[in-house]
């Protein structure tokens, strides 16, 4: 027999009846407090709004989707030379105001910008970060800082006389695996650090990847691995060692002078820190390394931490290791270090307190790797790094 709709709508009518005939025996459905206290994210209009200047492999592929992660930034403006690139861009992201690198200054008229990411070539830093700072907004810079400590020195006194934040984009402090590694270090299992390993590098390939081509250039680039990924090396091992201070350094080039990749910037430079408590940090940085090296090892009074990879985007690990065995500690997701980092500036900007990572931290690293050029330009000679 063919059921048709009306005798269905019958039927189900039936059960409603029934349904509502149990209903007044139930709990009725109502709204409950919000739970747990959450953290919410804010509204878009209460967000900071950001300006990233230098729209090339770092801010396409890392920085600008770390937007969609972020629960107090918001991506409000676009800085490139190329328009077509600028155009596309900002009709993918939905962001409302771009910029040339001429008109550039008049970001001081858009109260939509709070804060500005310089991610451009590292000859660029110093000067896109004052200007920025002059128009009154506040500054998050791309590692390394700048070429030079006195570039560094003359960002800093900007951001003074415009009373604005200046951090430094060490993304690696916000970074879950890395985090992990601190709170145990922190905690009684590793015991004072007596020793730490940290080996950077890759193989510079300008010909097949044209963002290394700037990174051989002096001009651009500052220096050569040591500013691009030895700095990760320095910078994370000083981030561990909280509370100790540099004291001495020496360092010897490492790369083979007659490549051609390094007639303007040095292609790798091995080095060592021994800091006021005795510790010892040993280093190596290169142009020359395959594959990709980034690696991390803590070695403790009581037992160790190896990291493998220890700083890279997506990817690191960590092992405990004591009593002859490894065991890796789970951390959060690595990917989480960027939005980590764009909201925890907001947040500094918004209060008017230092960020984590701050430019006096830059200033220090660049500091550090000019003593490690002094040194290696001495045979490896040690430098004092008192007042560092
Ligand atoms: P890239 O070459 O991919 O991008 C550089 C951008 O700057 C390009 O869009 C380019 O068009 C623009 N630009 C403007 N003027 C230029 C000039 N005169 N010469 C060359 N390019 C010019 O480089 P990248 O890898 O994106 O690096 C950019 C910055 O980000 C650097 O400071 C780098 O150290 C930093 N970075 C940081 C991380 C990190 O993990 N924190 C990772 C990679 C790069």
């Amino acid at each position: 027999m063919a059921i048709n709709r009306r005798d269905l709508l019958i039927a189900s009518g039936g059960a409603l009846t029934a349904a509502m005939a149990g209903r007044a025996l139930a709990q009725e459905a109502q709204g409950q407090p919000l739970m747990g206290n959450p953290t919410l994210p804010l509204p878009p209009q209460q967000r900071m709004g950001w300006a990233v200047v230098g729209l090339g492999s770092f801010a396409v592929g890392q920085l600008m989707p770390a937007f969609g992660d972020a629960n107090r930034s918001r991506l409000t403006a676009l800085v490139s030379g190329n328009p077509e690139k600028l155009a596309r861009l900002a009709d993918t992201y939905g962001v409302e105001h771009t910029y040339s690198y001429d008109d550039y200054d008049s970001i001081v008229d858009n109260p939509d910008i709070d804060c500005v990411q310089i991610a451009l070539p590292v000859g660029l830093h110093a000067e896109y970060t004052i200007r920025a700072l002059e128009a009154g907004k506040h500054v998050l810079c791309e590692k390394p800082m700048a070429s030079t400590s006195a570039e560094c020195e003359a960002m800093i006194a900007a951001a003074r006389k415009a009373g604005k934040v200046l951090g430094v984009g060490y993304r690696v402090h916000f970074e879950p695996t890395n985090q992990a590694a601190l709170a145990m270090i922190r905690g009684d299992d590793i015991g004072p650090l007596r020793h730490i390993r940290a080996e950077h590098g890759f193989q510079a390939d300008p010909e097949n990847w044209p963002p290394h081509r700037w990174r051989l250039e002096k001009q651009l680039a500052g220096g050569g691995s040591m500013y691009d990924i030895g700095i990760y090396g320095i910078n994370t091992s000083l981030m561990m060692l909280e509370g100790d201070a540099p004291m001495s350094m020496s360092a010897v080039y490492a790369y083979p002078k007659d490549d051609p990749r390094f007639r303007e910037v040095e292609g790798g430079v091995d080095w060592r820190i021994t800091m006021r408590s005795g510790a010892v940090v040993s280093g190596s940085s290169s142009y020359c390394y395959s594959p990709y090296h980034s690696k991390q090892t803590y070695i403790g009074a009581k037992s160790s931490l190896r990291m493998d990879p220890a700083t890279t985007y997506y990817e690191n690990a960590l092992w405990h290791e004591h009593g002859g065995r490894g065991t890796q500690i789970p951390a959060g997701a690595p990917y989480t270090q960027f939005a980590g980092q764009v909201d925890a500036f907001s947040e500094a900007a918004r209060a008017g307190r230092p960020h984590a990572t701050p430019g006096e931290m830059g200033y220090r690293d660049i500091r550090l790797i000019e003593m490690a050029y002094r040194s290696a330009d001495q045979g490896g000679a040690p430098v004092s790094l008192e007042g560092i």
